[in-house]
């Protein structure tokens, strides 16, 4: 099959579908057919390709796109066109990748359930009452949905990682320093990564060879070899030591995903691999740690929002004041302003010391937890998520209970170390459950090859 044919398909599908998902902000089928022609014409001339040549994706709509809206789901960059690609997009494309659409967020990657989206919330493909997951819910459904083939999302606290559990699909979030950030549009600096949405460990590790790698345009990127991840995939897993924190497998997870690890553990133990029960005990302060520090990041990096530089601009003001409050009022919704405010608080003379400071000390702690129990085992397994997808509307209205949904997919990005959801089975109501593997900082390999294993 051609990659244009190939292409054609994966546009009628999406098109198809796309009225049940609402997984895209937009299509972009002109670019997906010439960029397909494109690898079809250096095939014919044979020149030697990429093993994602052709190959249809989809990129979520906070990673900037040269000449194509890139909004974060937000009104205030509803008609932002960047002028530059992101350095991920770049590679890629120069690898030959097809980009079908840009897809729903969270305004600006917050929540867990893209409901936040400022234009739709977008569906569960399993059950299209239910939500996928978020805050990269539209890359999600988009692979799920068999929209694409592969997808990008950025994880903050869990945003690749939860709505793939939710999907049932493989996400990961590398090490932060493994892949360029520049062109990811920044909510918390420390904490972002871009990730990757796939249907299985392979595709996963294919994809995240061309993204990998120090880039000059992000001071944070590493420069740390970058293997041929597909290619270790088949290493066996035989004798590998992993620690199962108590405190991720307790109170708040409920009992189908609580069971269906346990099976998944079992089945791995099959396969050689020595699983045991630790405790980590720093992590049950994870999600206050979090939610001190993303939203003081996330205030000071929305500050640019300010009707001047960017996007959109009240038509109402008088003075210079009235123009950034009503821009800001008009162009925010709800959860990226109550950020915004629990941010500003805690970055504020006299509250700095009690709360952002306390919890970059608690997040040590947290890191630390990690490190000592990779001095005895290879990696950690969590359930990715406490709960299964939950239906449209049953926590809009509660925030904390959203927040509850991160519980433990935000400490694996306190510590800045790489984690991976890879499912494991269905709940009662049939709905997906995902394991999380969690790996030393930069050994993408290694859990690759456990949820290969697993696979
Ligand atoms: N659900 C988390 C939040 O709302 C994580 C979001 C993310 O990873 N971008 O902040």
């Amino acid at each position: 099959i051609s990659a244009y044919e190939l292409t054609k398909a994966s546009i009628e599908r999406t098109k198809d579908i796309e009225p049940k998902l609402d997984s895209f902000l937009s299509i972009t089928d002109e670019l997906a057919l010439a960029q397909a022609k494109a690898v079809d014409e250096k095939r014919a001339s044979g020149e030697a390709l990429s093993d994602i040549a052709g190959i249809p994706m989809a990129i979520k709509d906070n990673i900037c796109t040269k000449g194509i809206k890139t909004t974060c789901a937000s009104k205030m960059l509803e008609n932002f066109v960047p002028p530059y690609n992101a350095t991920v997009v770049d590679k890629l494309f120069e690898k030959g990748a097809v980009l079908v659409g840009k897809t729903n967020l969270d305004e600006f990657a917050m929540g867990g359930s893209t409901e936040n989206s400022a234009f739709k919330p977008t569906r569960n493909p399993w059950d299209t009452s239910r939500v996928p997951g978020g805050s990269s819910g539209g890359s999600a459904a988009s692979v799920a949905g068999r929209q694409v083939f592969y997808a990008l999302g950025s994880d903050t606290g869990g945003s690749v990682r939860e709505p793939a559990s939710f999907t049932g699909i493989v996400g990961l979030k590398p090490t932060y320093g493994r892949i360029s950030r520049y062109g990811l549009v920044a909510f918390g600096s420390s904490l972002d990564q871009i990730g990757i949405f796939s249907r299985d460990v392979e595709d996963c590790a294919m994809v995240l060879s061309h993204m990998a790698g120090k880039d000059r345009m992000d001071g944070t990127s590493v420069d740390v070899p970058v293997p041929d991840y597909a290619g270790e995939l088949s290493g066996n897993v035989k004798g590998m030591k992993v620690g199962v924190p108590k405190e991720l497998l307790g109170e708040g997870v409920n009992q189908d995903v609580k069971n269906a690890i346990v099976a998944a553990l079992e089945k791995l133990k099959e396969q050689g691999v020595e699983w045991e029960e630790i405790s980590m005990p720093n992590l049950k302060y994870s999600i206050e740690t979090y939610y001190i520090i993303a939203p003081c990041e996330a205030s000071s990096n929305l500050a640019r929002y300010d009707g001047i530089r960017y996007g959109f601009r009240t038509g109402d003001f008088e003075t210079l004041e009235e123009l950034y409050k009503r821009t800001r009022s008009e162009g925010f919704g709800e959860e990226v302003k109550r950020r915004i405010m629990i941010g500003t608080y805690a970055l504020s003379a006299g509250y700095y010391d009690a709360y952002y400071k306390k919890a970059l000390k608690v997040r040590t702690l947290i890191k630390n937890d990690f490190m000592n129990a990779y001095e005895k085992y290879d990696a950690i397994i969590t359930p990715t998520a406490p709960n299964t997808a939950y239906k449209l509307g049953e926590k809009i209205g509660d925030p904390l209970s959203m927040y509850m949904e991160d519980l433990c997919t935000i400490p694996v990005n306190m510590a800045g170390l790489p984690g991976l959801s890879i499912p494991c089975g269905l709940d009662s109501n049939g709905m997906p459950i995902g394991m999380q593997i969690i790996g030393k900082h930069f050994d993408e390999a290694g859990i690759l090859r456990l949820a290969k294993a697993y696979e």
